[in-house]
């Protein structure tokens, strides 16, 4: 039965992750993503449904369009079968549980964001603000308004902390340290770690809950070391994005059940 779930989410999220190409590539470009229908880049020829099955139409059509034989982007299968290897991740790691909605909900967003930020440098607000929304919405059916409001309260607590750290950057820099973007990620961020653990409202204002939201930057950090290096050597001057390794590393702790507060215990106690 296990393995029948597996597959069956793994197939959704091959799904989802077609979707999230066109989420990704139109909102930052102002398109709406209901219409029009799927299209060749570069003949605008209109996909039929047999040739929007993620992952298999790009493998039986070689990976080219089947109008005007243009070669296809890696790019869209390589997205599909991220979302799909990471949805059935969730699935085996929780089980259909709220952490496992939670895990979805994190990876989409990653996606998401891996096509948006990469692609344009932008994370649009509006898949910043659903996301957002639907983590504190499934916290509060799943298990309750208590984890619900302390996630809210965590969130704005590490948006406002980076919001702090932004403004300090670019007085000390004389230039944008991180983007608008990334700012408001962190609500979002807060509100998934603090399923892992949740903080007690009369200790946010306590070291124990900035271990978490630091590590999670600091983490964030040492993902996105080696490509912004590889970017220098490659093309001069371009700018890295930093949303996509935020999310990566939240959704590593979130798969590992990672609470920096409760690693420090182990070597103090
Ligand atoms: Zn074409």
């Amino acid at each position: 039965m296990e393995i029948y779930y597996t597959i069956i989410v793994f197939m959704y999220g091959l799904l989802l992750g077609s979707f999230y190409n066109v989420v990704g590539y139109r909102l930052p470009n102002n398109i709406s993503i209901v219409k029009p229908g799927s299209f060749c880049p570069k003949c605008k020829h209109e996909l039929k449904w047999y040739e929007l099955v993620p992952v298999f139409s790009f493998l039986i059509q070689g990976g080219k369009c089947r109008k005007c034989k243009c070669k296809i982007s890696l790019f869209y299968p390589f997205i599909e079968l991220t979302t799909g290897i990471l949805f059935a991740i969730s699935y085996l790691l929780f089980g259909f549980s709220l952490n496992f909605f939670i895990a979805i909900l994190a990876s989409s967003f990653l996606v998401i964001v891996i096509v948006s930020d990469f692609n344009y440098l932008i994370i649009s607000d509006e898949v910043t603000l659903t996301f957002s929304i639907l983590s504190i919405l499934f916290q509060l059916v799943l298990s309750g308004w208590e984890l619900a409001l302390s996630s809210v309260l965590y969130g704005s607590f590490l948006f406002i902390l980076m919001y702090v750290v932004m403004l300090i950057g670019s007085k000390i820099m004389n230039e944008e340290a991180l983007g608008g973007g990334d700012v408001k990620l962190m609500f979002f961020v807060g509100t998934v770690l603090n399923v892992i653990n949740p903080i007690n409202v009369l200790d946010i204002l306590t070291y124990a809950s900035f271990t978490n939201g630091f590590f999670e930057l600091f983490l964030s950090s040492c993902l996105a070391l080696p490509f912004a290096f590889l970017s220098r050597i490659l093309k001069k001057g371009r700018a890295i994005p930093f949303g996509p390794f935020i999310l990566l590393s939240l959704v590593i702790m979130f798969f590992i059940s990672f609470d920096f507060f409760d690693f420090i215990k182990l070597f103090t106690n």
